[in-house]
Order: C-alpha cells, then structure tokens, then sequence
C-alpha cells in the first residue's frame, strides 16, 4: 500500500460468550482511505467498527491508530474516541441540545477549544455540510438526512484522523440518502480516512478505494471495488451481491 497506516487491526478477536463474532481479522487503512465494508447482517461489520473505536473490548490481537496502541481508558481513551470520529444509523444527537451545541459540546470538554471559537468552528462545519441555517434548532425539528449531516458536522469538529461510518444512510428515507452521501463523497475527496459500513453499492463503487467483504466474523475479501463487483471470488459474496443488487 502507498500509504502510511493509519488504522490496523492485527489477527484481532472478539466473542460474545460462545460467539465468535470477530475472527483473526487482519486491516490496514491508509490515510486517506476509503474502506467500504458490506456483508450480511450479523457478520460483525458494526462490533469491527466498535472495537476500532474501543466501543468494544477485544479477546486478542492488537489495533493501531496512527502506529500506537489503543488505550484502555481514561483520558487518553476519550482522545482517542474523538481522534476516530463515529457516525451511527441512529443519528445520536443530543436531543435537548440545539445543533450548534451539538457541534460545539465536544470541542470544549474533549479538546479544551474556548467556547467562541468552538462555535465559530461549529458554523463553518455546518455550513460544509449544508445545514448552516438550522443551528439553533433541536435535532427533532431536522430531517433525518439533515440530522445526519449534523452528526458528520459533530464529528468532523473534534478534528479526527479518521471517521467511521456505521450505515449512516440506512434510517434514511430514500431521498435523503444522496444529500448525506454526497457529504461523505465530498469528506473522500478532501483526503478523509475513512472506514464506512454500508448498503450503498453506488458509494463502494464511486467512492471506495477498497471493499472489505464481511461473513460470519471474517473478512473474505479485501480488494478494490472494480475487482469485487466484477468478479467476487467467494460464494459467500457472490451469493450476497445476487441478492442486493
Ligand atoms: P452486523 O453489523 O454485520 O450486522 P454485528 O457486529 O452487529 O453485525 O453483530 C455480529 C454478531 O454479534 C451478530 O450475531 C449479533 O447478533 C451479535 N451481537 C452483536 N452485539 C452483541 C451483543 N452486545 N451481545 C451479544 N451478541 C451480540
Ligand atoms: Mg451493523
């Protein structure tokens, strides 16, 4: 790979109770990547992406950001969590908090930013993702791909080297999914890490330098999007694009 790692998952694995749920996984994301996981339902997508983040204890292996350990707790953790920025399904805003402070509450307690400037940061960062207008409105006056953006606004505030994506477009109704696409598409472009779980094939296609292919815990295929789409080696991915696409 060109570039440094910046994210690496060695021989990592996780159970809950008897089950295995992450299975020898092995990943490199370089900086300025773009890994696009798929895989059906079950198959570990969301508990990789909440060990990278330390959301999730692991059983063995070891996870890089940036060539260091993931630590265990404390402050270092709370860094760590906001140097890899999270996007969920579910939004998760805060709801009795307007969307500016939204987008500001973590520049002060996790960074230490002063209060103006944070919210000086947090207008731009709205503004980038098209919801300026709504900042003193609550969460729930929003549209979900509006809340969305907000939430890629959020993250994108507490300056992260990477950001991870957990099917941020599945709760969508379907034409909303495009503006919140299009942020991420835009985030790519400006050299962004990031590892985005998804449904969205269209995305893997166009904006993907590499899909992972995930089943039963394992990662089955790592290759570029052009490779996999054309020509899936395992039955378990072909067996899957037959299915969705
Ligand atoms: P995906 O995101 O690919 O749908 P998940 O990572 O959410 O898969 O789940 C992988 C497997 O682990 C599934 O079988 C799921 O039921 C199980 N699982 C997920 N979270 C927990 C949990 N907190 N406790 C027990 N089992 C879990
Ligand atoms: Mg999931």
């Amino acid at each position: 790979m060109a570039a440094d790692p910046l994210i690496e998952l060695r021989d990592v694995n996780k159970y809950y109770g008897e089950l295995h749920v992450l299975q020898d996984i092995d990943l490199t994301v370089g900086k300025g990547e773009v890994v696009v996981v798929i895989g059906p339902s079950g198959s570990g997508k969301s508990t990789l992406c909440r060990a990278i983040n330390r959301l999730e204890t692991i059983r063995s292996g070891t996870i890089l950001l940036d060539g260091s350990p993931l630590p265990d707790e404390g402050r270092e953790l709370a860094r760590l969590r906001a140097d890899v920025g999270m996007v969920f399904q579910s939004f998760n805003l805060f709801a009795h908090k307007t969307v500016l402070q939204n987008v500001t509450l973590g520049q002060v307690k996790v960074r230490r930013t002063d209060k103006a400037k944070a919210q000086e940061k947090a207008l731009a960062l709205l503004d980038r993702v098209g919801v300026a207008g709504q900042a003193d409105k609550y969460p729930a006056q929003l549209s979900g791909g509006q809340q969305q953006r907000v939430a890629i606004a959020r993250a994108l505030a507490m300056e992260p080297k990477a950001l991870l994506f957990d099917e941020p477009t599945s709760a969508l109704d379907p034409e909303m999914i495009n503006e919140v696409l299009e942020v991420m598409r835009q985030l790519a472009r400006d050299g962004m890490t990031m590892v985005v779980v998804t449904h969205e094939m269209g995305f893997a296609r166009s904006a993907a330098n590499r899909v992972v292919f995930m089943a039963d815990g394992r990662i089955v295929e790592d290759r570029s999007p052009d490779e996999f789409f054309t020509d899936p080696r395992s039955d378990r991915a072909k067996d899957f694009l037959s299915k969705i696409l």
